[in-house]
């Protein structure tokens, strides 16, 4: 087996991909950054036609008018596809026109229940045309990932069958690679039986970080809208630093606090094989971004991270005793049954309360698993903030014009849950 030295994957998400123009500059950074060993460009959906098929297939799905939108997916493809003069025809890939009629057809054929499944065979048509129209536009390899990555069948959030993965890989692209560049989904997998999953909403990170591990790459580069990693989302918060470099155990835990900017599953298969993560802007290409890698830094600058849609539970015993073992036991039970992630829990002497996502659904599963034992009481609207490598003046930033309702502190990190809402640009 071939192993191909120096190997360099380049991820780009839906922003980077969203019309012609954007897929022009993909091209030229392509051209300028992608050195002349091989390299494998994985891809997104364009924009945020993701968000769009989940609304297309909700529609199908609940036996609703869904072709007006459809059309306008497909109108919004085949122009870019001509915008930027790629042809329909290339050897051994299916044309534009193809996916488009088997998606036009997965939608016709929908059976009752079933959803999850059927979602990834409908979703998962925003990778494969995006990857049809930059493999034309790249002159490169178009490349289906399905049967490669191999995950289970745990549709919409597959997991990941790792040696299968490997050994696929390694069979199929160091041979390829030597022809030139390979185009190929992001966020997509596929099952023994020949289903298609997906790995999760934002995805596509993970997926290049599956095909650096199983193949031994040299490097990971995600191309983004931002300078690199920041300390806070530049959306939110003013005055935002960039860090130059930064560990993976560090990263780790802001993409756990809920930092969206890189997805989460990503970094541990880089750390295991120690292949460096660079994030780089796709709009400033030349500069230097972030490298992610194992590295000590001293002393970093403080990140803030934060989490809209929380809700705050708090149980207290019926019978005013201490909230014990067995009362905990009790209600970490539900909270698992009800699949409510725990951010933040605080314990007192007869009550005892967690910070979770919102979600009425679940929250009503929960309230009437575990009402009887309890008294209950809840707040929804609420936001978590994180500050990672806090110091007082951070701490001051975010807290002084809030009121807090639970608070917590650890060496390394100031956490508090207070009332959103306000979406005001933080100074
Ligand atoms: N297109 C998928 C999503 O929007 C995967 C990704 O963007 O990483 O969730
Ligand atoms: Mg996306």
């Amino acid at each position: 087996m071939q192993e191909p030295q120096q190997l360099q994957i380049f991820k780009f998400g839906g922003a980077s991909v969203k019309d012609a123009a954007a897929i022009r500059n993909l091209s030229s950074i392509v051209r300028a950054h992608g050195q002349p060993g091989p390299l494998l460009v994985v891809v997104s959906a364009m924009g945020k036609t993701t968000n769009a098929l989940e609304a297309i297939y909700q529609l199908a799905h609940t036996g609703q008018e869904y072709t007006p939108q459809l059309a306008l997916l497909r109108d919004f493809h085949l122009g870019v596809a001509t915008e930027l003069g790629v042809s329909d025809e290339a050897a051994g890939t299916p044309a534009l026109a193809e996916l488009l009629e088997q998606l036009h057809d997965r939608l016709a054929t929908l059976l009752p229940g079933d959803f999850d499944k059927q979602y990834d065979q409908v979703v998962s048509f925003g990778e494969l045309l995006a990857t049809r129209i930059v493999a034309r536009a790249l002159q490169a390899q178009w490349l289906d990932c399905r049967p490669l990555i191999r995950t289970d069948h745990t549709w919409r959030e597959g997991r990941v069958d790792w040696a299968t993965t490997e050994r696929n890989l390694r069979a199929t692209l160091p041979g390829q690679l030597q022809h030139g560049p390979i185009v190929t989904q992001g966020f997509l997998g596929g099952t023994a039986g020949g289903h298609t999953t997906t790995l999760g909403r934002e995805g596509s990170d993970y997926t290049a970080a599956i095909l650096a591990y199983c193949l031994g790459a040299a490097s990971v580069t995600i191309w983004k809208d931002v300078a690199g990693l920041l300390n806070a989302d530049p959306k939110f918060f003013a005055d935002t630093v960039r860090y130059p470099e930064i560990s993976y155990q560090e990263t780790i835990e802001m993409a756990y606090y809920g930092a969206s900017v890189i997805h989460p599953k990503t970094i541990k298969p880089l750390a295991v094989r120690g292949i460096p993560l660079l994030v780089k802007s796709f709009v400033d290409p030349t500069a230097e971004g972030t490298r992610i890698h194992d590295c000590r830094h001293g002393l970093l600058v403080p990140a803030f991270i934060r989490k809209t849609g929380q809700c705050l539970i708090s149980f207290e015993s019926k019978d005013l005793t201490f909230i014990s073992e067995e009362n905990l036991e009790v209600i970490f039970g539900a909270l698992a049954q009800v699949r409510l992630k725990i951010h933040l829990m605080q314990n007192s002497a007869i009550s005892f309360s967690v910070c979770t996502d919102f979600s009425a659904y679940r929250l009503e599963k929960l309230l009437s698993a575990l009402r009887e034992q309890f008294t209950i009481h809840y707040n929804t609207g609420l936001e978590l903030y994180t500050i990672k490598n806090y110091d007082a003046a951070s701490i001051q930033r975010l807290t002084d014009s809030r009121e807090l309702l639970l608070e917590q502190r650890s060496r390394q990190t100031f956490q508090f849950v207070c009332r959103g809402g306000v979406n005001e640009f933080v100074k």
